[in-house]
């Protein structure tokens, strides 16, 4: 059997006794589970797009050797089948905390209407319900088993504006150029349509393969968001079914409460998202990245390394021109992956010459193991076929046969398609830890740190050093404000391939998962003893994280729970550490608390 469930309670709340007023969701065996003629009548009313969730690992269950089954198993490194699979998700699991598990029924939703007829079905029977998109949740709430599953990701339509004004505010808003993306749209298809056929720029994801309207749900960033700033801050409208099953027009003029908590409230908790408005942007000439590996020779020569990357960031990358990661390894090594954008790549090289020539300088104490610089024209870089071309290296695409062309993700993310979960943490890093008399503190922090684990710096994923418009922009969204003054947010994980408990053969190492848990625990201690208050980005975060509510949204949280209240009053919407889980079980099913 596989384990059930995408909250398992081993080490989460326990359920309390409950009052018999107390809401308890019902599963299917359950004397109130609709009857055949119920889902019938919903079949009828979605157009015949009920579908019962069959789950591709059944033949690995009966023939774990099988090769039926190791097919399964290559397929689970291609993100496109896992997206088009409703049974399936992004990330297989996380040993410990919840392991991906199919719904019994899905809406495999086309329109508003559909969404509208789930929402009122799951209602009226008391069903736990769920909400996928991309499926790219690391925190498993796009999973849940025994419940009824919203599937949007046939809500791909895009359309462009030359002149968009949400409605209800003509007269109040300038009309500008944006983009309308279906629910189910992921960014690849987003990007194709505004830069690669439009010329022009729009906020997103960095991984291809993450759905729209749940990145703009968590805040959202992109590799260039240090100049363009949260995704969740460029929307202009959405539509929203409400748990009542109302659909409403959300944006600065109507509903501005609602409109403010789906940008970065955190997806699955306030409502289902069927479009979202977006605004799109010039693009500039050029993207570029700066790709090397520089070795240190000792500890010493390490600590020395990590401080002038420190400075050098500080001095030279610490604007909206540069964004993406710097990563510092337990091997001594230190990983550069920087992005551009606006400069080309001569100017980038001469700007990193000093550091290069320092490098060079000391070859007792370091050595430049790898170094690129690349420039790419703005409108080639989602560009499909000019990648294709250009840098196949760069791109992996969808294998299947039939597959679209257009179908592809990064490279550097395939290790992360399907992958089981050890630990992942975040940690949002103050700008001031950057000033000349905290440098050394930040540097001791992040050695330490790195005796235990690789800690990555994701410098677009921090708002300080953005341009003040777009830092006024995300202070619209209930996004924990801590992003406002981070100048990265360090993410420390680790995981292993896919793999489902109870299928001999593709079982998740548990006891070396839980040895790296613990490692990566300690790293992130070592980090948050130079950050005061620390907050942590939602959609990139640990399962387990203490005072989530603190962690996720900062001050926010109290005006988001007010929002809950006011929309979902029942509670319809839940996911694992959302906006108002706390009145629930771990896995969603019975109320604990009342309201
Ligand atoms: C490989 C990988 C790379 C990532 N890269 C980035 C990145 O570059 N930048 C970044 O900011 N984040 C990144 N993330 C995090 C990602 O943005 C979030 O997990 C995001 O919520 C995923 O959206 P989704 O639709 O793909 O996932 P899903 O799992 O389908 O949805 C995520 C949550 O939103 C809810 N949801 C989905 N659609 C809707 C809807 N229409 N209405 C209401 N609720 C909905 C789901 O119920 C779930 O709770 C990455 C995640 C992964 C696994």
């Amino acid at each position: 059997m596989l384990t059930m469930g995408c909250a398992q309670t081993s080490r989460t709340t326990a359920i309390r006794h409950s009052p018999s007023s107390l809401v308890r969701r019902v599963r299917p065996g359950d004397p109130a589970w609709p009857s055949a003629a119920s889902w019938d009548r919903l079949n009828g009313e979605v157009g015949g797009r009920l579908i019962t969730v069959d789950s591709p690992l059944t033949p690995c269950q009966k023939a774990p050797a099988s090769a039926a089954c190791s097919e399964v198993f290559r397929r689970l490194k291609n993100p496109y089948y896992i997206g088009d699979e409703p049974a399936l998700t992004q990330t297989s699991g996380w040993v410990d905390a919840w392991t991906s598990a199919p719904s019994v029924y899905a809406v495999a939703a086309a329109s508003t209407e559909d969404v509208v007829a789930a929402v009122n079905f799951a209602r009226e029977s008391n069903l736990r319900l769920v909400v996928k998109g991309g499926g790219h949740s690391y925190l498993g709430t796009s999973c849940s088993a025994d419940s009824l599953l919203i599937w949007t990701r046939a809500m791909k339509s895009i359309t462009l504006h030359d002149a968009f004004v949400a409605q209800g505010c003509e007269g109040k808003q300038a009309p500008q150029p944006a983009v309308t993306v279906g629910a189910g749209a992921i960014w690849a298809q987003a990007y194709d349509a505004v830069t690669t056929k439009g010329g022009r720029y729009v906020q997103g994801g960095g991984c291809t393969t993450v759905g729209v309207a749940g990145l703009i749900q968590s805040g959202g960033f992109g590799s260039f968001s240090k100049n363009y700033g949260l995704a969740a801050a460029a929307l202009l409208e959405a539509e929203v079914v409400t748990a009542d099953g109302a659909v409403q027009t959300v944006n600065a003029c109507k509903y501005p409460d609602l409109f403010w908590a789906i940008k970065g409230g955190g997806g699955g908790s306030l409502g289902v998202v069927t479009r979202v408005t977006l605004r799109t942007r010039e693009l500039p000439e050029y993207f570029g990245g700066v790709f090397a590996t520089i070795k240190a020779m000792s500890d010493a020569s390490f600590r020395k390394l990590i401080a002038r990357i420190i400075s050098f960031y500080n001095d030279q990358l610490f604007n909206p021109h540069w964004g993406e990661q710097i990563a510092f390894q337990r091997n001594n090594r230190i990983e550069i992956s920087m992005v551009f954008h606006g400069l080309n790549r001569q100017a980038a090289a001469e700007l990193w010459r000093p550091l290069v020539d320092w490098v060079a300088g000391s070859p007792q104490d370091f050595s430049m193991e790898r170094q690129v610089i690349l420039e790419i024209p703005a409108r080639r870089l989602w560009d499909y076929e000019s990648l294709r071309q250009k840098a196949p290296d760069a791109i992996v695409s969808d294998d299947r046969p039939g597959a679209l062309a257009g179908n592809f993700f990064w490279a550097g993310d395939h290790g992360q398609v399907g992958q089981v979960l050890h630990a992942y943490k975040s940690v949002w890093l103050p700008a001031s830890l950057l000033e000349s008399d905290q440098q050394a503190r930040l540097v001791e922090a992040l050695f330490a740190s790195s005796r235990h684990w690789s800690v990555s710096l994701h410098f677009n994923k921090g708002l300080a050093g953005a341009p003040a418009a777009e830092v006024a922009a995300a202070k619209e969204t209930a996004t924990n404000p801590a992003v406002l003054d981070a100048f990265a947010l360090a993410i420390i994980a680790g995981g292993g391939p896919p793999a489902f408990p109870g299928i001999p053969g593709h079982e998740p190492d548990v006891s070396a998962a839980r040895g790296r848990a613990s490692e990566i625990s300690k790293a992130m201690g070592e980090l948050r003893r130079v950050v005061t208050n620390a907050g942590s980005y939602v959609s990139e975060s640990d399962y387990f994280e203490p005072s989530w509510q603190h962690s996720f949204w900062g001050a926010n949280y109290p005006r988001l729970a007010a929002v809950k209240r006011k929309y979902d009053s029942t509670g319809l919407f839940f996911v694992h550490h959302g906006v108002g889980s706390e009145e629930w079980s771990a896995d969603g099913f019975s109320k604990v608390r009342p309201a």
